[in-house]
Order: C-alpha cells, then structure tokens, then sequence
C-alpha cells in the first residue's frame, strides 16, 4: 500500500521498527540551517509519559537527533513523570538520521532541532493530548486562537514551562546549552505567568518575531553542541 501524506511523502509498506541504540555518540557537523549528522539517534516510539507524533513519520526516519540530545529529551520526560505524573507529552519533527533538508522545514539539519506538540488539557480540564495524524499534518494544522485554545483543548501553559525548564537543566547536566525557543510570540506571555516563567525569562532565549509558520501548537527548541564544520563531513552512505 501507498501512502501520499500531506507532507509530500510516499510510504510504501506498513511497519518498520527502528530501534534506539543506547552506545552511539553522534556528531553534528554545520549548523541547524545547513548541516548534516553522523550517527543520528532515534527517540523511542514512546514512554511513559510521552509519545512520538506519528507512527508513518517513525517509519519515515523524521525522529532521528544527536545522541546528546536525545539524552536531555529523555532526562527531561523522566523528571516531569515525578514532577507532573499526569501530564502526557508529544514531541512531533526533529530530523533525518544523516540529517540534511528537512523538507518543509527551514532548520532541523544537524541532530540539534526537535518539535514539541504543546501539552493539552480538555474542557474537564484533565490532560489530554493532541490528535495528530497525516489528515492534519501529523498535528501541525491544529490552530489554536491568541488565548491559547481550540473547540476541545486548552494550551497546558504551566506544562510547557515546566517542561522547558526541565530541558534547560537536563542540558546543562548533559554539558550542553539551548540556543532558543521558537513559540507564538502572542502565547509567550502565558508562559510568564506560570510558576516556571521568572526561571524562563531568566535562561532561555524565546523567538521575538513571528516565524515562518505560526509555533503555536507546538514549540521549536535548538540546542547548542558544539559541531564540525560542514565541510569536513563525509557521505559515506551512498
Ligand atoms: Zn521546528
């Protein structure tokens, strides 16, 4: 069977497993606008308070990073299933497993960028998680208005803070920084009011401006590690 997704992508057969190895170290060579990787990592499929955005984009290859990356994605879901036991979280596009254009996205080249669907509460108020599939473009359709809210979901500001604090730390534990976030400007100021939002302003760099596609369903975080330059990097997988 063949599958045209929204995204432009062919899929052909159902099921590949990819399996996440735990020794590899990754290189990362240019930068997240033009790069490459060299033993790119997956993230696992899901755990325990967390889950990929799609199955077809697993089997794609899109959920690949540098290794240390994927160590602070990790770290950071294990503190906030004690700190915030409830709370699922979805993480959506990061890259290639030799990195390169990340079509449609303009970074994502080098291991260091992942996506991350925003935590979700239902009208109940209980956490929910956001459908994401290739009829809505793997999540990335979803619109939410200037308070942060759909028909069925409110944005869970005080999980993403929580969440983003968690990675800054784990980054810092892992010898690593974040180069920024990239979130709707217009929901940035929910963020300020949570419990997180003094530690945020204070060591994270936010997105000031609007970027080429509205970051309100999900939050674009670069890391910093330090790469080699593109040109030293050697396709040795043709
Ligand atoms: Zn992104």
């Amino acid at each position: 069977m063949l599958v045209k997704t929204l995204f432009g992508f062919v899929v052909g057969g159902c099921c590949s497993v990819v399996l996440a190895s735990t020794q590899v170290d990754s290189t990362c060579y240019g930068t997240t606008a033009k790069g490459r990787l060299l033993n790119g990592v997956s993230l696992p499929g899901e755990g325990k308070n967390y889950v990929a955005y799609s199955d077809t984009a697993i089997a794609l290859g899109r959920t690949y990073v540098h290794s240390t990356v994927r160590d602070v994605i990790l770290d950071a879901y294990k503190t906030l299933s004690l700190t915030l036991p409830k709370t699922q979280f979805k993480y959506a596009e990061t890259g290639f497993k030799e990195g390169g254009r990340f079509r449609p996205h303009k970074t994502h080249q080098n291991g260091l960028s992942v996506d991350f669907m925003v935590p979700v509460k239902d009208k109940s108020g209980q956490p929910g998680i956001l459908p994401t599939h290739i009829f809505n473009k793997f999540g990335y359709d979803i619109e939410f208005d200037n308070a942060g809210r759909t028909e069925d979901f409110y944005i869970d500001f005080p999980a993403v803070a929580a969440h983003l604090k968690a990675l800054h730390q784990a980054a810092a534990q892992h010898g690593i920084k974040i180069w920024r976030v990239i979130f709707d400007p217009k929901l940035q100021p929910y963020l300020w009011q949570t419990a997180d939002g003094a530690y945020l302003r204070k060591n994270l760099t936010f997105s000031k401006r609007r970027s080429w596609v509205r970051h309100d369903e999900h939050y674009h975080v670069d890391f910093i590690v330090p790469c080699k330059p593109l040109s030293s990097y050697v396709d040795d997988s043709q």
